[in-house]
């Protein structure tokens, strides 16, 4: 009998280079995205030369390269400044991942200081520390990616720029991702002015692109001809008609080829990416919603639970309309479940910003009453299966 390893290992696969169709990959060609990278290049240039770069906020929605391209021009700009004695420091931070002021700063001071640990130091000591690193003639170049999930935001941003202002010597500049396209109004106004003093929206690809795109990534990541060309196309369309995001076009293909792979055709057809749709539509809801700060998931819950316990909404014309709830009742759920949980309890301003980024993110759809229903009030429906939402948020709501 064969070795079960030499057995798995002997299979046949038709990825050739499975990370390459990971959605984290970062392909050296970024095709369609010249301009952002031109701008991009042109803004940080002045490092190399010991000038402070402007502050730069990118934005736009999943999936349209934001991380990728500021990635790669990060890295050409670490590549010439080290072959050219320039002293420029780049320091990427995703901010989902620590997003306090206090996380950003021990993050940051990492790079600079690899043999020191800072945590439990004040925020002003270790602030202190990346501005001594500064003043070494340093230009820093701080990359806060998804810095909408920074919760003290504004104080990180004041306390960053005015201690820029205070050294003579080096400094430090904030590139600012966030995919989240109403993120910059909600800014406070010093703050506002002071991240976005340049700024870039990176557009949706078209289907066209997004085929482009895949092609490429095609050739890297499979065994020639194991992806029909109809595949690409319509893992193209389905992404360019959902959103224009690479990031849903990568996964559907990454999904299809596993799905492909445990079949015994070992071929990426229609049929494939069809059945990879759903899978993708999944988890693409869960990294959503378990990336929501707890307060909108609260929200996101009470719409749930409401959804699946009430019939829906009776108009004065006798009409009854499935699954629509209204804002008001939602609110008041949603203040229960936070009171149960001896959460704190934001405003309703709040919680309608709330309520317009769920939309956003399509995870609820909204209109307004209209005919048929006294007063003024907003209509809310779930965007995906209640029971389904509402698995996803008792895993994350630690209940
Ligand atoms: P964002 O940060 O805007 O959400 P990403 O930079 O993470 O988007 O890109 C999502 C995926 O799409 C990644 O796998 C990335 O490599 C790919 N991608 C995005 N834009 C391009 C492009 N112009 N060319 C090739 N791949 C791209
Ligand atoms: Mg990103």
């Amino acid at each position: 009998m064969p070795n079960l390893f030499e057995k798995e290992l002997q299979k046949k696969s038709i990825f050739k280079d499975r990370d390459a169709i990971s959605q984290h990959y970062s392909p050296k060609e970024l095709p369609f995205r010249e301009k952002q990278i031109g701008e991009i290049t042109k803004i940080l240039s002045p490092s190399i030369k010991g000038k402070k770069p402007d502050n730069l906020f990118l934005y736009g929605k999943v999936g349209t390269g934001k991380t990728t391209v500021t990635g790669h021009v990060i890295k050409e700009l670490e590549e010439f400044a080290e072959k050219n004695h320039a002293k420029v420091s780049c320091n990427y931070v995703n901010c989902r991942n620590h997003n306090s002021k206090y996380k950003v700063l021990i993050k940051a001071t990492k790079k600079f200081f690899p043999e020191e640990n800072f945590i439990g130091y004040s925020a002003g000591f270790i602030q202190e520390k990346i501005m001594e690193f500064c003043r070494k003639e340093n230009q820093i170049i701080l990359v806060l990616d998804e810095i909408d999930k920074v919760k003290d935001l504004d104080e990180l941003i004041y306390s960053l720029s005015r201690s820029n202002d205070e050294i003579e010597k080096g400094s430090i500049s904030i590139i600012g991702i966030s995919n989240n396209l109403m993120f910059k109004e909600k800014l406070d106004p010093r703050t506002k002015s002071s991240l976005c003093e340049k700024e870039m929206v990176f557009p949706p690809y078209n289907a066209e692109e997004l085929r482009a795109i895949l092609k490429a990534r095609v050739e890297l990541a499979f065994v020639p001809d194991s992806v029909s060309d109809s595949a690409v196309n319509l893992a193209s369309a389905i992404a360019a008609q959902e959103s224009g995001d690479a990031r849903t076009a990568v996964m559907l293909l990454m999904r299809a080829g596993e799905i492909a792979e445990n079949s015994n055709s070992k071929k990426v057809t229609d049929v494939e990416v069809q059945k990879a749709k759903k899978k993708v539509e999944e988890d693409i809801i869960f990294n959503m919603i378990s990336t929501l700060p707890e307060q909108q998931q609260l929200v996101l819950k009470a719409i749930a639970v409401l959804s699946m316990s009430t019939k829906g909404i009776k108009k004065i014309t006798g009409q009854e309309e499935q699954g629509v709830l209204y804002s008001g009742e939602i609110y008041e759920k949603y203040k229960q479940l936070a009171l149960s949980l001896k959460e704190s309890i934001v405003s309703s301003r709040w919680y309608r910003q709330y309520i317009n980024e769920l939309e956003m993110y399509g995870l609820i759809l909204t209109s307004a009453s209209g005919p048929g229903i006294k007063g003024q009030t907003k209509l809310i429906k779930l965007g995906f299966s209640p029971e389904k939402i509402n698995s996803i948020l008792d895993g994350q709501l630690g209940k």
